[in-house]
């Protein structure tokens, strides 16, 4: 019986990648690689071959060579990447030729030579590969990726280099390093995460004193505070940069959530993982007192999203069932009682309509549907489920659409506050307003609202994101504006200082740049950012020597990072494939050490 990393690895193969292919003739060009759905031929597309692409059978194929060993590669050395390169000598008539790959990162290249090897055994169960697709019933592909690789099919001679790849940046309070730059130093404004340059960060989350990120290929990384196991590194240990999570090098992840003491994740074949401190938002009853590896729980079957409150856990399935676990003394379980539950649990109240969106506050918890309904559950002690009594809801009710008698899309729920957004680009927020997080001023004597109140956000463009934290509240626009307001101290609002907002502010530092994905956590905040070189304007020093540019110290970009440097610290040239740059580019030092380095 074939290995389940075998199926995916030849699964991986018949739905092909684009890697790099060395010339007998000099330069080196993308290909796309597909293993043909029947096992027998390797297939690349080839722009200056009549019909577009060339192959080879499986059979014509006599041996892998991991390395750069070929002759090929000999004339052709590409040193940086010798780890990631492999070549399959095969015959062609009397001659024997050879087919000279790079591949981008460690899993790609193990992926492919497992699988060839595998071919070259002899591997030919076209069934058992087909029935492992089937199984996969999310369809995750990436659109960006599909169409990098078509772009990288079709321009043969130049490289498309990716233009939406995301940076992390994080600011606020840097408790045991949560912030991921390598200290405890608090930031007073965004700071891009070093660690994760060139990652493309997808989606980020932000917990009490840790964070998650998970990239387009479906990486994920944690760091901060590691008490309880909530990084999920297999110790408690504490991280002050960003660590990939080994449990998921198989896997990939889709969605991930995190909270005070505990991190979820969902992958791509909709199986749940959760890890922290055990308790009953794990999940699953255990004596122990900690898990710090993600744990699958298998119960919970083709699973979309989760999400984290402070001690509970909700889930949602591919066909809409909508399932809760963990404590539930406020009724944040959504179950009509207060009884702890240590397994998923139907919300069935729920069950009749479709949910388009989850989200989990502290001890409150809501949904949009996809009639643009908004239902809600949870402590009420703040007003933050849209009610004058503070008594807990213990059963989801439908939140009166006369509030803002128009179609909402998304909720976010935070520690005693609430915002929603509308279709056409309205916040509305409601609860504790103390530290200004509604956006609106309140007068002093009414610091809580339950009726929820439209937030003035000055925006030229159209909001299509909230994210609530515990006491702040963020908003982001579809092209790119960020905008933050609420409690200031951490310096958690980026604003450069610790004073609470109380309207919607645009962050100056993030004025030249696009974010694409916010989340706030308790005392910090964390963006995706689409890389950018830095503007020239914006500094008037070398970045890493810190020499004032003249008109004989020139600015130059890193290609990888984006900074600004002289002439003497981005002297080295390398080729940085992750980002489509196939010939030797102009890097900083310090990027140049990473790709040198570590590949993987
Ligand atoms: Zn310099
Ligand atoms: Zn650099």
């Amino acid at each position: 019986m074939p290995t389940i990393d075998l199926l995916q690895s030849i699964f991986e193969m018949t739905q092909g990648a684009t890697m790099l292919k060395a010339g007998r003739m000099g330069r080196p060009h993308f290909r796309h690689f597909k293993l043909l759905d029947d096992l027998t031929r390797l297939q690349w597309d080839s722009p200056r071959k009549d019909k577009g692409e060339s192959s080879v059978a499986i059979q014509q194929i006599q041996e892998l060579v991991k390395g750069q060993k070929t002759k090929v590669f000999q004339d052709n050395p590409i040193p940086e990447y010798e780890s990631l390169s492999f070549s399959l000598i095969y015959k062609c008539g009397t001659l024997s030729r050879s087919l000279d790959i790079v591949c981008k990162d460690r899993t790609e290249f193990d992926c492919w030579t497992v699988g060839l090897e595998a071919l070259l055994d002899g591997f030919s169960d076209t069934v058992a590969v087909k029935d492992f697709g089937k199984s996969k019933c999310l369809d995750v592909t990436d659109g960006k990726t599909t169409k990098l690789s078509l772009e990288y099919g079709l321009v043969g001679q130049t490289v498309s280099v990716r233009e939406d790849a995301c940076d992390v940046y994080t600011w606020g309070s840097s408790y045991k390093g949560m912030l991921g730059h390598g200290e405890e130093t608090e930031e007073v404004t965004p700071r891009v995460v070093e660690a994760l340059l060139g990652r493309d960060v997808r989606q980020i989350s932000c917990g009490a004193e840790h964070m998650l990120a998970v990239t387009s290929s479906g990486e994920l990384f944690s760091w901060g505070c590691g008490r309880g196991g909530k990084l999920g590194h297999g110790d408690i240990q504490d991280r002050f940069t960003p660590f990939k999570v080994r449990a998921f090098s198989n896997e990939k992840v889709i969605c991930i959530s995190c909270h005070e003491l505990h991190s979820a994740a969902v992958t791509a074949e909709g199986s749940l993982y959760l890890w922290g401190r055990a308790e009953a938002y794990l999940g699953f009853e255990t004596n122990e007192r900690k898990q710090t590896l993600p744990k699958k729980i298998s119960s919970l079957q083709n699973v979309a999203l989760v999400a984290c409150g402070q001690d509970f856990t909700m889930a949602l399935t591919t066909n809409n069932m909508l399932y809760s676990f963990g404590f539930n003394d406020r009724g944040q379980l959504g179950l009509g009682d207060a009884k702890v539950r240590w397994s998923p649990t139907l919300v069935e109240s729920l069950s009749d309509v479709k949910i388009k969106h989850v989200s989990c506050g502290t001890s409150h918890a809501g949904i949009v549907t996809d009639t643009g309904d908004v239902w809600m559950w949870g402590s009420n002690d703040c007003g933050q489920l849209t009610m004058q009594e503070t008594t807990d809801f213990t059963k989801p009710f439908l939140v009166p659409s006369s509030y803002w008698n128009e179609v909402i899309c998304s909720i976010s729920c935070g520690k005693r506050h609430t915002a929603v957004l509308s279709v056409s680009g309205t916040v509305y927020c409601f609860g504790d307003g103390r530290n200004g997080q509604l956006g609106v001023h309140l007068k002093q004597q009414s610091q809580m609202l339950p009726t929820p109140s439209s937030v003035p956000i000055n925006c030229p463009a159209k909001i299509i994101e909230v994210d609530c934290g515990a006491a702040h509240t963020a908003a982001l626009s579809d092209e790119g504006h960020l905008y933050i307001w609420g409690k200031g101290s951490s310096a958690r609002l980026g604003h450069g200082d610790h004073r609470d907002r109380t309207i919607p502010l645009a962050i100056d530092a993030m004025v030249y740049k696009k974010v694409k994905r916010i989340s706030c956590g308790e005392k910090m905040t964390a963006a995706c950012v689409i890389r950018a070189w830095v503007q020239d304007q914006e500094t008037k020093n070398c970045m890493a020597c810190k020499l004032k540019f003249t008109t004989v110290r020139r600015r130059h970009h890193c290609r990888k990072c984006g900074g600004i440097f002289c002439a003497n610290c981005s002297a080295k040239r390398i080729p940085i494939l992750e980002i489509g740059y196939s010939e030797a580019v102009r890097v900083c030092d310090r990027c140049y050490n990473t790709l040198s380095g570590d590949n993987c």
